[in-house]
């Protein structure tokens, strides 16, 4: 592998990033997984199979990998776990978030969608 970057690049949304975090990083089932991302069970298979696709092309073709921060997401009321570093958004506006989806932890922040602080 040269450090010529050849093929175009691949862009990942949120949602495929978060699919393969969960997935192959976390290691969590898809179940647990699209519980995560309050999606359903064939919405998370169909956006980590996009994802899973994305990357074998940029293996192939020596694209970089873009991750694309997820605008739609971003919007929305995201809140990260300290405990087991999962984000997760809120779609029940009306109801008080009082824990991780993830692990249960109480230790949660809302997510402001900037990773680096200055
Ligand atoms: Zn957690």
């Amino acid at each position: 592998m040269g450090v010529k970057n050849e093929g175009p690049p691949v862009v990942l949304n949120y949602e495929e990033y978060e699919s393969i975090r969960l997935s192959d990083f976390e290691l969590l089932g898809q179940v647990d997984a699209s519980k995560v991302m309050d999606v359903s069970r064939p919405t998370f298979a169909r956006i980590y199979e996009s994802a899973r696709r994305k990357i074998a092309q940029a293996l192939v073709n020596g694209s970089p990998i873009i991750f694309e921060g997820g605008k739609v997401y971003f919007n929305s009321d995201w809140y990260a776990c300290k405990s087991c570093g999962c984000l997760f958004d809120h779609p029940q506006k009306d109801q008080e978030i009082t824990g991780c989806a993830l692990c249960g932890s109480s230790e949660i922040e809302q997510f402001q969608g900037k990773r680096e602080s200055s």
